[in-house]
């Protein structure tokens, strides 16, 4: 029977081995997920600067991906189009579901310059998206004088009846924070 301990031996290595790969596994689709996250939300960036740079309405961006692809992207056009409601997260919502010739995004995830305010967020509600990732707080569009930027604490899981099951993420995005701070003189508050 000297061979039980030999097949014990192997059992428990092979075990091991298991579990160290499953942890790397882990690990790697971790750092994928913050890469894959901090890409679009540069996007979303971009687009909240081309709203400044066109005068088209204030800092804000949002990209719809499903699957690792853009499905939309849009920009605030609040100033463009003298929509108060033409907001970026609505915008890229309604391309979203146009693209994709449904109503409901719940394979798809929102990237956000802003954290959105109640009106966006409960269109994000309505469309089933599953999960919101944003650069800026909402403190920081107030600053530059946004005054709907007060969110509804649903968003960040605090309110006492109206829960989500969409889950929030917040990035400290270097790009984002540029957008706030570099065109605080030339916002035009609506
Ligand atoms: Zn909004």
């Amino acid at each position: 029977m000297a061979w039980v301990p030999l097949v014990g031996g192997i059992a428990a290595l092979l075990l091991t081995r298991e579990l160290v790969l499953r942890i790397r596994r882990k690990l790697i689709d971790a750092n994928d997920e913050d890469e894959v996250d901090y890409r679009f939300l540069s996007v979303a960036a971009r687009e909240a600067e081309v709203a400044i740079r066109n005068k088209e309405g204030g800092p804000f961006g949002a990209v719809i991906v499903k699957d690792g692809e853009i499905i939309a992207q849009a920009h605030n056009e609040v100033l463009k189009t003298k929509d108060p409601t033409a907001h970026a997260e609505i915008l890229a919502i309604q391309k979203a579901c146009k693209n994709l010739g449904k109503i409901e995004l719940s394979d798809c995830v929102i990237y956000c310059s802003c954290e959105p305010c109640p009106m966006s967020f409960a269109a994000m509600y309505l469309a089933r998206l599953p999960r919101l990732v944003y650069g800026a707080q909402a403190e920081a569009a107030h600053d530059l004088g946004f005054d709907s930027s007060h969110i509804a604490d649903a968003i960040r899981g605090t309110s006492t009846f109206q829960k989500s099951n969409c889950t929030v993420r917040r990035i400290v995005h270097p790009e984002v924070a540029k957008v706030f701070w570099k065109n605080r003189t030339k916002v035009q508050i609506y």
